[in-house]
């Protein structure tokens, strides 16, 4: 039997806990990507099929299916699938399609524990119609980010949170590779539109689909990751094409994958980049949830992201340690850390979404070296790669939500004009001389008295 690590450990018994002392019926599992999500959960599968319960993990990918009949394999977990193309077996755990489960709810028996993974997804109509079909299952969900794209958590389903370990006491403890970020300023995805809470494809397409684009990411790519095995993040299938056409002609050998190609396809890059023959790797989804390509070294971000969830998830495939991977070099062409923070700072997560991660501001945690482009937390004084030290920033400026702002003549004008108005309003000590700003400012009647009444009652006080 496998051996488990201490955090999964820990995990195992806080959602037996959740399930037995504390009487909760849905808890929901925190565990950043990487750290072994199908694992910890195929044990807990394992525990309640041999109290004879049965078991569905859901799933919504043909790519996790496989890696969780892998996981419960691992765990020596008898299993079926409940999914197209799969001969229907009588094991008491079975990996549940969602598309194919919820076509056959009226000719399937009904599960004791529901397994959700991925469970962010968790409010999607078809998840919630196979909820609904058997009230009295119990339910694990289990995520890396329990929030929605919209924003929402995930309170209205689960009934208990559980917080594994942070991606930073992952990379303490050796489970993830450390990393070291660039994001240099080679596009700007801040005038895209959103919908549905993302930015809108065909929009993104036609900004990052360039090749003086790709140029930029190829030669920063050369510049610290020369050969090293890649995965690039993309908008659309085409223009992941595009991108790996581009690396090619520059001499890599660079391959792109989506989800309209055969299995067996697929399965050949996987084992030609692992193999080391492919080096670069492009995709517009595939890289993203489950599928697994274990030896990436370099991430290389070419699509600009407003989901927190995808953004983890895609720096989580590069994190995986590997042989020889002393740390991970992540590419940010589009800004993502800016809007979502660096990968491992420390984030608050709350089944509602009001207490939580999602009301965060963007881009408060991220500093960019303006040497080069190395991206530090906002507090850092001069940059780790390269020794540049940050010129003290100018306060008004500094207090704009870490919105990117281009600063004109006009608004400095504006500052200094604040500024001058404020300290001729200082000096007015007297009842009078306030009354003599307000005439002349045109200001709201009463106003000099409002200040001055102001000021006395802060005096009465100190
Ligand atoms: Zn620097």
């Amino acid at each position: 039997m496998i051996q488990l690590r201490p955090y999964q450990c820990a995990g195992i018994a806080s959602i037996r806990e959740a399930f037995g002392p504390l009487h909760k019926r849905a808890p929901l599992y925190v565990l950043p990507t990487g750290a072994g999500k199908s694992l910890t959960f195929s044990f807990i599968a394992h525990g309640a099929a041999d109290k004879g319960n049965r078991v569905y993990i859901l799933s919504h990918r043909q790519e996790l299916i496989d890696q969780i009949s892998g996981a419960l394999d691992l765990t020596g977990t008898p299993h079926g699938f409940i999914a197209a193309g799969y001969p229907t077996l009588d094991a008491h755990v079975q990996i549940a399609s969602v598309q194919t489960l919820v076509r056959r709810l009226d000719r399937t028996p009904q599960p004791d524990l529901i397994v959700i993974d991925e469970a962010h997804h968790a409010r999607a109509q078809t998840f919630e119609r196979i909820i609904r079909e058997w009230p009295r299952a119990k339910l694990l969900g289990v995520t890396a980010t329990p929030i929605r794209l919209s924003g929402e958590g995930l309170g209205t389903i689960f009934d208990h949170l559980i917080t594994g370990p942070s991606m930073r006491e992952l990379i303490e403890g050796g489970y993830l590779a450390p990393y070291r970020l660039f994001s240099p300023p080679t596009v700007d995805a801040s005038g895209l539109h959103k919908r549905g809470g993302e930015f809108v494809t065909a929009e993104a397409e036609a900004l990052l689909d360039r090749p003086a684009i790709t140029g930029s990411a190829l030669e920063h790519y050369r510049q610290h990751a020369d050969g090293l095995p890649a995965l690039v993040f993309c908008v659309s299938i085409q223009h992941a094409k595009s991108v790996a056409d581009q690396f090619r002609e520059a001499g890599y050998a660079a391959f792109s994958i989506d989800g309209t190609m055969e299995r067996t396809v697929r399965r050949g890059v996987v084992e030609d980049f692992r193999a080391g023959r492919i080096k670069v790797v492009t995709s517009v989804a595939l890289l993203e949830e489950g599928f697994d390509m274990p030896g990436a070294h370099v991430g290389i971000f070419l699509r600009p992201t407003q989901s927190l969830g995808l953004y983890l998830q895609q720096i989580g495939r590069i994190l995986r340690p590997c042989e020889g991977k002393t740390h991970a070099l992540l590419l940010d062409h589009v800004g993502n850390c800016y809007r979502h923070g660096l990968p491992d700072e420390l984030r608050q997560w709350a089944l509602a979404a009001d207490d939580g991660e999602a009301r965060r501001k963007p881009g408060a945690s991220v500093r960019i070296c303006a040497s080069c482009f190395c991206a530090l937390p906002s507090q850092a004084k001069a940059c780790s790669e390269c020794g540049y030290e940050f010129p003290p920033k100018p306060r008004e400026i500094e207090q704009r939500d870490g919105e990117l702002a281009e600063v004109t003549p006009e608004m400095l004008a504006a500052q200094a004009a604040r500024r001058a108005e404020r300290r001729e309003q200082g000096r007015a000590q007297s009842l009078e001389a306030l009354r003599e700003i307000e005439r002349r400012k045109g200001f709201r009647r009463g106003w000099a008295e409002h200040v001055y009444h102001g000021r006395l009652a802060k005096r009465a006080r100190a």
